[in-house]
Parts: C-alpha cells; structure tokens; sequence
C-alpha cells in the first residue's frame, strides 16, 4: 500500500511538471512581444518618432535583381530619420537580392503577398523595424515610384527610378532614390494628416496626403515618375516647417 502511494504521488508530480512544461511553451505569456506589422501606413508614427516604446530602429531592404539601391541613397534616408527620430541607434541592414518576379506591374496586394513572402525582419523589444522592397516592375494603379503599404512598410518600383534619372541633364538615380525613400518613409511618420494630427493646415487634398509647399518634400510630385524631372531644382528637397511641426507635435526631433 505503502509503495503505491508513494508511485501515485511520483506520478501525479511527474504530471503537474510536465503540464506545468508544456504550459510555458504553448499558452500565450501576457508579457510576450506582439507588435502588427499590417495595419494602415501612418498607425505607427509615434513607435517610429518616440522612444516610449522603442529605443531602435532597424531597416530590411530588400530588392529584386537588377535594381539594388544606392550606398549613398540609403545613407541619405539613414541620417534624416536620425535627425527626426528619437532613436538611439538607425541600423540599415545590407541590402538583399530576392528572386525577380518578372511581373510588369504590380497592384498593391501584389506587394503585400511579396512582403509576406520573403521578409525576416520583425519588430523585437525594444527594436522596431521598418522594410522596403525594390521590385522589377511598375505601380498598377499609377505612374509613381514608391508606395507605404503597411504601418511599417514601403515599395519602389525599379524601372521607374531608372527612366526619371537616365535622361540628359536628370537627377542622379542617388538623388532620386534619396528624395522618394524619405518622402515615402514620411508617409509611415503619419505626413500628411495620415495618423499624426496638423498643427495648422497644410494638406494638399487635392493629391491625398501630401503637404501644399512645392519645396517640401512631402509635395505629391515628388513621388510621381513624370512630375519629378520638372519639379526638381537640383537641390534635396527638406521637410518644411509645417511637417516638421507635425513631427515634433507627437514626440519627434
Ligand atoms: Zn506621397
Ligand atoms: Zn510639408
């Protein structure tokens, strides 16, 4: 009798261990990092330019091949969020070739499945992370270079960078690039009143979310493939003082 209490008792504590095990492994912790990647652009402004939530910020860029980025372009995006993000660190990760998909436009969904596909770049404590993907064909719905698809995510179309900057007397491809990564990254900031709330008027409704100055950089024809040769001036255009105000409204430098 004695043995048999004692073997039952070794059991029912084998049990508890084992479901205690499994417990942690399967049940959802309340303190486990969850962060939604494919929400609205602009729902994730304040992540991106406080550092209540996170103190870093990563990039994963990815492109297909043929239209790798410039090392100057990407540095150029590097040091406008580090001037406009409360961050400590802005790490833009080695760009990566994915497989061509061929297609001669993409719709935005397309993009999204494409994202879905090969990103490995998520937000961790601490840390949130944005993406780009470069893909090999044109915007099915209009003649732009570069779109934000998710609260954390944004597209160029390749083919477009090379046509606006391969004319006689164009723009360089660095500075094209350098123009459309912030000004679509803008976008993702909550420019303009795309989640982050006007300190005065500013929208250029006529053309979305974009900001009424023609010297600013989140004016709508400077991510349009056919306006950007006529609207630059040779010169990087800079946030102007409305957008800045914005920014700086909800927690930005
Ligand atoms: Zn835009
Ligand atoms: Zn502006």
């Amino acid at each position: 009798m004695k043995i048999r209490y004692i073997l039952s008792l070794l059991i029912t504590i084998l049990l508890i261990l084992t479901s205690c095990d499994s417990g942690s492994v399967t049940d959802t912790d309340e303190n486990e990092f969850s962060f939604d990647h494919e929400i609205n652009p602009g729902q994730s402004a304040t992540e991106f330019l406080t550092d209540d939530d996170f103190e870093r910020l990563v990039i994963q860029v990815q492109y297909m091949q043929g239209y790798e980025p410039t090392q100057e372009g990407l540095q150029n995006l590097e040091s406008f969020l580090s001037d406009r993000l409360n961050k400590s660190t802005v790490t833009i990760m080695e760009p990566e070739e994915i497989p061509a998909s061929g297609e001669s436009s993409y719709t935005a969904n397309d993009i999204r499945d494409l994202e879905r596909e090969h990103r490995t770049q998520f937000s961790s404590e601490n840390e949130i992370a944005a993406y780009f993907i470069i893909v090999d064909g044109e915007y099915s719905e209009s003649d732009v270079l570069g779109i934000a698809h998710f609260n954390t995510s944004m597209a160029l179309f390749g083919p477009k960078f090379n046509e606006v900057s391969s004319g006689i007397g164009s723009p360089s491809k660095e500075d094209v690039e350098t123009i459309v990564l912030r000004h679509e990254f803008g976008h993702i900031l909550g420019l303009v009143n795309n989640g982050v709330d006007m300190q005065t008027n500013h929208q250029d409704t006529d053309n979305g979310r974009h900001c009424d100055n023609d010297q600013c950089l989140m004016f709508y024809a400077f991510r349009n493939a056919d306006l950007f040769a006529n609207i630059f001036g040779g010169n990087i255009p800079e946030l102007d003082e409305n957008c800045v105000a914005d920014l700086q409204a909800v927690g930005g430098k």
